[in-house]
Order: structure tokens, then sequence, then C-alpha cells
């Protein structure tokens, strides 16, 4: 395997890449599954890489919903068991009630076992979907089937890099759907009750870290979320840098708002900040 330095200013997305091509060749992420990827790659490097402040209040939002949930589950694929097992592991262990279902569009048993070793492996159980018993009417795709465990008595379903017919699906079914899917124009994204537009192991971390933090009491129990707004400003903040390299800039600037701590990154190729832009005699 090519050995990548740390120091390569490409060095995460490599990473990421080279993680993927490993799963692909051990049988648990498809072909499809690294093309989707690429996708959302791009959708990425629009946002510049990192959580944009609409994203991390659906983030905070996101971890209210799961926290309040009665029966909390997450749905896995092998993009992202590969990408985020140690993420979903943390994240069931700080909130014992979330169930981890395996749930795939293109499933042999071989694939679902495979998969759901690499999350017992992380310290997950149990691990669900690997038996699926019931099937989810409306659905024509091996999704449908679910464990009458897991998907199908959730009440919360938080589905990473979902598709968006099974999103339709759940929420046909009165679950309220939370997606982390970084295509704000997916339908996936436009169904969902509650739209991430992040990167899936920067969404996990927001709401492992919120999870965490002691419950704060509201007059109701699932705070609403305006999704329309969610998703227009996801769509804004890629505008926003797209314009901006459009002009000759690199687009590796700041996205819309105020940055979110421990996200924002100095880029002095951009110009620097705000203030030192305004200054500047060449701008
Ligand atoms: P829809 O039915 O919702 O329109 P689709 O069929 O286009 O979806 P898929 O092919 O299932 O969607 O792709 C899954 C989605 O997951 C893609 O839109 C892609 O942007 C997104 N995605 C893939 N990897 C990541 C990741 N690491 N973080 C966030 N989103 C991702």
């Amino acid at each position: 395997m090519t050995e990548i330095s740390p120091s390569h200013p490409r060095y995460r997305s490599l990473r990421t890449r080279q993680l993927l091509a490993e799963a692909a060749r051990d049988g648990v992420v498809v072909p499809e599954g690294l093309l989707a990827h690429g996708r959302a790659e791009a959708f990425d490097y629009f946002l510049g890489e990192r959580t944009t402040p609409s994203a991390a209040r659906a983030e905070r939002t996101a971890a209210a919903w799961l926290f309040h949930a009665r029966h909390p589950i997450v749905s896995v694929n092998g993009n992202v068991a590969a990408l985020a097992a140690p993420q979903i592991a943390a994240l069931a262990a700080a909130l014992p009630k979330l169930r981890v279902e395996v749930n795939l569009f293109h499933r042999t048993p071989g694939r679902a076992e495979r998969i759901a070793r690499l999350l017992r492996s992380a310290g997950i159980s149990p691990v669900l979907g690997v038996h699926p018993d019931v099937r989810l009417p409306g659905l024509p795709s091996d999704r449908a089937w679910v464990d009458r465990r897991g998907i199908a008595r959730a009440d919360v379903c938080l589905v990473p890099l979902e598709d968006g017919d099974r999103t339709q699906a759940l929420r046909a079914r009165g679950v309220r759907v939370i997606s982390i899917d970084l295509n704000p124009m997916s339908r996936t994204s436009r169904t969902a009750d509650l739209p991430i537009i992040d990167e899936l192991g920067r969404a996990l971390a927001r709401i492992d870290r919120e999870v965490r933090r002691p419950p704060r009491s509201t007059p109701v129990r699932f705070v609403p979320f305006d999704r329309a707004t969610a998703l227009s400003s996801a769509v804004r903040a890629m505008e926003l840098r797209l314009r901006r390299a459009a002009k000759g800039g690199s687009g590796r600037v700041r996205v819309v708002g105020r940055p979110v701590r421990g996200t924002e990154r100095p880029n002095r190729r951009a110009g620097g900040t705000k203030r030192s832009r305004r200054r500047s005699p060449h701008r």
C-alpha cells in the first residue's frame, strides 16, 4: 500500500480514500459506495471541508432528538462502517439506548456479516440487521429488510449516507429521520426531517459531543427544526465559495456566518482575515 506522508496537504482526503479502497477489497464497501464518496468529496470541497454554523445547529438539534427519543437507531451501510465504526461505537456508548443496525442497498448475507464484524470489533453490541425479519412497505430494494428490534420500532432514525426512497418510507411510518449527507440537493436531504449537510466524521463527532453534555430541559420533546433554512444556507455557503473562486481567489475562504470553533483554519493564501483583507491595497 502506498505510504502517504502526513505532511501532504491532502493527507486526510487521501487517507480516507485509502481506507475506503481497502474496505472495498475486503468486501465491506461496494464499488457504488466509492462513487458516492467521490460525489461527497466534491460537495465537501465546495463547503471548504468544514462544518458551517448552520450544520453545527443541525448537529445540536440532532443530538437533542436522539437524546429524547424512546427508540433511537443509527442505520449503518458499508461506507459508514468503513469510515466511522469507532465514532458510531462512541455514540452508542454515550447513549446506551441507541441501537445500531446494518442496512444495505447491495445486500448479501456475507457482506452484512462482514460489516457487523467490523462494528463488533469497534465495541458495538448488539449489532442488528444481520438477519432482518421485517420488510418496510413501499420499498422495492433490499433496504426494506429491517430488524423488528431496531428500525422497525424506532421513533428517531439517524441515516448517514442514505438514499431518498428509504428516508421517505421511514417518514411514512412516522419515524423522525435525521440524515447526514453532504449533498443538500439529494432526495435524502430534501426529505429528511433534520438534514445535516456535513461530512460524516465531523457530524458524528459533534453529535457525540452534544449528546454527552448535561441535558437541557425543553418544553417540547422534539424541538422543531427548520429544514428549508438549513438546506438553503448549505447551498449559499457553497455558492459563496464558488463565487470567490470564480473571482480568481482559491475559494479557500471562510464560509458564511461566524466560524464554528475547532473547524476554522487560517489560510493566508486566501488573504487572511476579513480585516486584513480590507487593509490590503491589492484588493
Ligand atoms: P438520493 O436518493 O437521496 O438522491 P442518491 O441515490 O444520490 O441519494 P447515494 O448514491 O445513495 O445517494 O449516495 C449517498 C449520498 O451520501 C451522496 O449524496 C453523497 O453526497 C453522500 N455521502 C457520501 N459519503 C459521504 C460522507 N463521508 N459524508 C457525508 N455525505 C456523504
